[in-house]
């Protein structure tokens, strides 16, 4: 077929991969282009004429390279971003190549079997129910919404309505999560119908408070779906799930916990105390993206009550090949077709077996808790929240110069960390989530905000 050309079109791509990937932890972090700059670039009108593929990769190269943002470096820090394990990378080229639409086991039986492997990692890892549904989905937003989904049609059969029919011939059913409910969890109820949660209180690290969930359960009538947290965005912290899990259990409702990137705590038996009871819930979502470090985008929908999800999740039509009782890939997330997302998780854990995996979970804890002496260092400056996972909120005496702080660093292109509001306060926001942030990289960080902190005279020099 097009052989010569498959050829050279990926020589050139791995050659432009080569110099990002080798330039990525070095350069300054921030790109030097914002997209308006960029698209100046490319915008024009759809030549008339074709181009030969490799004169594309290397035009795309050309373009992109100066609004490319380093968020592989080991000192990028912003949002919630993993870096890439080079057996993922590898992994995730072949997937391309191979090109499967792996929805059906018996078409593409060997990206089936992978998954199925990779899923049933997950769930030994995790220390979730073995008999668990898993789906690969594109993030921890999908997958908050793929359990919600199955949630929600088990919580409408469970009340004597046939789910099929819709929510409009179903009771109502309450949705409840704790105030620091992320984003993402409030969009998913919104796209699953259920609507924005009602918040019951949290503590000051963002914890849900207990016994207001018993009593928002207890106020009100029908079905509930609960959605609980495994890391705080800012402070990282997990509710309490052996007692928050009880109460909305002996209430009859479905617990959901949204943890994308602190579900992987439940890896090491060294966070153990922060997860503690978190098997006994029904559906977990999580990201691969985040904390395992697989390339964008791959998420996690795990269900308990696997004949729910797939009730749920099912696709059935004449045209597609199916083996009756065994679930098929598409019968478990929203989608029919798809890549094949879960084989770049399987190898991820194939490189870094069990011990790497407890190795990178505590790595990125323990670099946070370097963030944190290091900053607590630091004349001016304070760390906001208990560092118990692996994000850091820091601040400066007053809104206006944490801003400024935040701003310095990213303008100054050896670290990059966002903005945000936390408690109240303008923040600094630290999350740590790339497998190279070592000992030696949270030096370089500490040492990057001392010289802010300095320049923005926030530390006043003694002598
Ligand atoms: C990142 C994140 C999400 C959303 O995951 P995406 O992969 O960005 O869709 C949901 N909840 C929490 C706590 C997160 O950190």
């Amino acid at each position: 077929m097009d052989n010569d050309q498959y050829r050279a079109v990926l020589e050139a791509a791995q050659r432009h991969a080569r110099v990002w990937l080798g330039s990525v932890a070095e350069q300054p972090i921030r790109p030097e282009q914002d997209a308006d700059g960029i698209l100046s670039m490319l915008d024009r009108d759809l030549p008339d004429d074709g181009l030969d593929a490799v004169a594309v990769v290397d035009e795309l190269a050309a373009v992109s390279a100066p609004g490319l943002m380093a968020m592989g470096s080991p000192r990028f820090y912003g949002f919630v971003i993993g870096g890439t394990y080079p057996a993922a990378l590898g992994a995730d080229w072949l997937v391309s190549a191979w090109d499967q639409n792996t929805g059906s086991r018996q078409p593409t039986p060997a990206t089936a079997a992978v998954e199925e492997t990779a899923a049933r990692w997950i769930l030994d890892l995790l220390g979730l129910p073995r008999e668990s549904g898993v789906g690969f989905v594109t993030g921890g937003t999908s997958a908050n919404l793929t359990c919600l989904l199955a949630a929600r049609d088990a919580v409408i059969r469970a009340s004597g309505h046939d789910p099929v029919r819709g929510l409009q011939h179903a009771p109502v059913i309450r949705f409840l999560a704790g105030e620091a409910v992320h984003t993402s969890m409030v969009l998913a109820g919104r796209m699953a119908g259920l609507g924005a949660p009602q918040t019951v209180g949290a503590d000051d690290q963002g914890r849900i408070d207990v016994d207001g969930l018993a009593r928002a359960l207890a106020q009100g009538e029908g079905q509930a779906i609960v959605a609980l947290q495994a890391g705080d965005v800012h402070s990282g912290a997990f509710d309490d799930f052996a007692a928050a899990v009880t109460v909305a259990h002996d209430a009859g409702a479905w617990v959901h916990v949204d943890g994308a990137f602190g579900l992987w705590a439940a890896a090491t038996p060294r966070l153990a105390h922060l997860v503690r009871g978190l098997a006994e819930a029904d559906s977990w979502a999580t990201d691969a993206h985040k904390t395992l470090n697989v390339p964008y985008d791959c998420g996690v929908a795990i269900v308990r009550d696997d004949a729910a999800m797939t009730a749920a999740l099912g696709a059935h039509a004449a045209y597609l090949p199916a083996v009756e009782e065994i679930p098929d890939p598409y019968d478990r997330v929203p989608e029919l077709s798809r890549r094949a997302r879960g084989v770049p998780v399987w190898a991820a854990l194939r490189s870094l077996g069990r011990r790497g995996v407890i190795g990178l979970v505590e790595g990125l804890a323990d670099a946070a808790a370097g963030l944190a002496d290091g900053f607590r260092r630091i004349p001016g400056l304070e760390v906001l929240n208990d560092v118990v996972f692996t994000q850091v909120c820091l601040a400066a005496p007053d809104d206006a110069a944490t801003a400024a702080l935040g701003q310095w660093l990213r303008a100054e292109g050896t670290v990059w960390a966002s903005s945000s509001r936390w408690q109240g306060r303008t923040v600094v926001r630290f999350a740590v989530s790339n497998r190279g942030t070592d000992a030696e990289a949270v030096r370089r960080t500490v040492d990057a905000v001392a010289r802010g902190a300095r320049a923005l005279g926030i530390t006043h020099d003694a002598g």
